[in-house]
């Protein structure tokens, strides 16, 4: 187990072995929100745009952070690539 996976695993079941790094900062949504809404169900964050409702899931809310700001990098990405095409 990695620390990472271990911090993630204390994190996931509600231990804080030591101070947490910095938050992982959440991009803009593609829309150009910041706000988003959180929905917790069992095993999944779900996080929720306010403006669009874009949805991300992940096991948990670092996961769903880094899921994020993975999508979100992703359909920029994608953007960028169709705008030099045209
Ligand atoms: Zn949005």
């Amino acid at each position: 187990m990695t620390l990472q996976e271990l911090m993630e695993e204390a994190d996931r079941q509600g231990y804080r072995l030591i101070k947490k790094p910095l938050r992982t900062t959440l991009l803009a949504c593609t829309c150009g929100c910041r706000q988003r809404a959180h929905r917790y169900s069992k095993d999944t964050v779900i996080l929720v745009c306010k403006k669009c409702g874009r949805r991300v899931t992940g096991k948990n809310e670092m996961n769903a952070r880094v899921n994020w700001n993975k999508e979100i990098k992703r359909i920029m990405d994608e953007e960028f690539v169709r705008g030099k095409e045209q």
